[in-house]
């Protein structure tokens, strides 16, 4: 019944149904404990025999009631909430991925994830080959090896901009028995659902569109429940061989297909590492999920319009946005976004870095932050900022030349937008 509602309902309804006489608003559990009346009671869901609230490390009604509404967004089996995108992504990997296995990643991929990846997970035993997203399906092919456990990539690449093909990089996946795992931030799951085109997990940054205002840093992963670990259960024995610290229980076998992945991420991860989101972090993402798809349609108005004006103009060298039909990934953004990409465009100023400097300087309305997808517009200077310690070479290397300017259209009124950029641009 649910999900034959449509996306904008459950943006407003999903993951939450109250019964006669219960809050209208999902309530705020803000509690660390929950009190049963006997010891047996409790034993059984330490023995995950009964599932219940215990301790809000591992679960909170809260969060649930979120990771619910995101799980029916994604239109997967189950969904888990966390204290950061960057701990759903490590969690993500990290649930099937141990010492000695190796991940296919595409490289065109958030800055902090290409850092957990290449640098942090690889000091955990964890190798990683990167591709380029463009790579033609013989070398992703080739980039497998016997221990490969999962494949992963940006549904729109943070700060690249490329457009992932999903289908090319899960048809690639699951030929070697593994799971692609997508990073859909950008997108959100009003422009695309990953699970329709192959995805087998889902991450997000709820900080980003999700919430919208930029008041939590949070995340999520939802698991579509339709990969079959069972079959390869040679390669995720995590999932497919009894667990000790749980009294023998086997995830894929207990949980089935659909409930596997995210009680083991939940048993094992939250309870060793406790990456807790908080309930009050959880109500204010859903505040921003009950109209995620009012606000995509505008950020994606807006980044259309100045992507456009940006692309006349005379003192702009080069436009990044992939709903342009000039732009490389404009056939592949159709296919998996018919209804837009996001509101985040990059572009370069003719002039190099110090028009880039200038031009931000004089921006009024556009301000400078480390930030993306608010409905503040703001804007970066990644070779002034997070790229700040790469020399020029290095920059053109990471696809970040000096000149390029991030800029990420909020919910103001588009023509003020333009106004903005048309009076800084005019003092170079
Ligand atoms: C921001 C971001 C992350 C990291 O999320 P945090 O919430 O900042 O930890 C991961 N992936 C993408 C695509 C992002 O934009």
């Amino acid at each position: 019944m649910k999900d034959e509602r449509r996306i904008e309902t459950k943006c407003v309804q999903g993951g939450y149904t109250p019964e006669n006489g219960e809050p209208r608003q999902i309530p705020i559990i803000q509690s660390t404990t929950f009190k049963y009346a006997t010891s047996e009671d409790m034993g059984k869901l330490f023995d995950l025999e009964a599932s219940g609230y215990f301790y809000s490390r591992l679960q909170n009604p809260t969060c649930d009631y979120v990771a619910a509404k995101i799980c029916e967004l994604e239109g997967g089996s189950a969904a888990m909430l966390l204290s950061s995108g960057q701990a759903a992504n490590f969690y993500a990997v990290f649930n099937i991925a141990n010492a000695g296995d190796h991940v296919v990643a595409s490289s065109a991929i958030y800055g902090g994830t290409y850092n957990l990846f290449a640098v942090t997970m690889k000091k955990m035993g964890i190798e990683f080959t990167f591709l380029p997203p463009d790579c033609t399906e013989a070398e992703l092919n080739a980039a497998f090896r016997p221990n490969t456990k999962a494949v992963f990539g940006e549904t729109i690449a943070n700060p690249a901009l490329s457009v992932l093909d999903i289908e090319k990089f899960a048809n690639a996946a699951h030929a070697h028995g593994v799971p692609l795992i997508v990073d859909n931030t950008f997108a959100t799951p009003v422009n695309c659902r990953p699970f329709e085109f192959g995805a087998d997990i889902v991450t997000h940054s709820t900080t980003k569109y999700m919430d919208g205002h930029g008041a939590a840093v949070g995340g999520c992963i939802v698991d579509s429940g339709k990969f079959d670990w069972l079959a390869n259960a040679d390669k995720f024995p995590g999932l497919c061989t009894p667990d000790d610290s749980y009294h023998g229980i086997t995830y894929a076998e207990k949980f089935g297909l659909g409930g596997a992945f995210i009680t083991k991420a939940t048993a094992q991860l939250m309870r060793d590492f406790g990456s807790t989101p908080s309930p009050q972090s959880a109500f204010y993402l859903n505040l921003g999920l009950e109209s995620l798809h009012v606000r995509m349609e505008r950020h994606c108005l807006n980044g259309q319009k100045v992507a456009e004006f940006l692309e006349n103009h005379e003192k702009i060298s080069w436009v990044n946005y992939p709903s342009l039909p000039s732009n490389q990934y404009y056939d592949l953004a159709k296919k998996y976004m018919p209804k837009g990409t996001c509101g985040v465009v990059s572009f370069g100023v003719k002039g190099g870095r110090t028009a880039a400097e200038k031009v931000m300087k004089a921006l009024k309305l556009i301000a400078i932050e480390t930030h993306v997808a608010d409905a503040r517009s703001c804007c970066l200077h990644p070779a002034n900022a997070t790229h700040r310690q790469m020399n020029e070479e290095e920059l053109i290397a990471a696809g970040v030349p000096s000149d390029l300017i991030r800029l990420s259209c909020g919910l103001e009124n588009y023509q003020d937008l333009i106004d903005d950029l048309a009076q800084a641009l005019n003092t170079i």
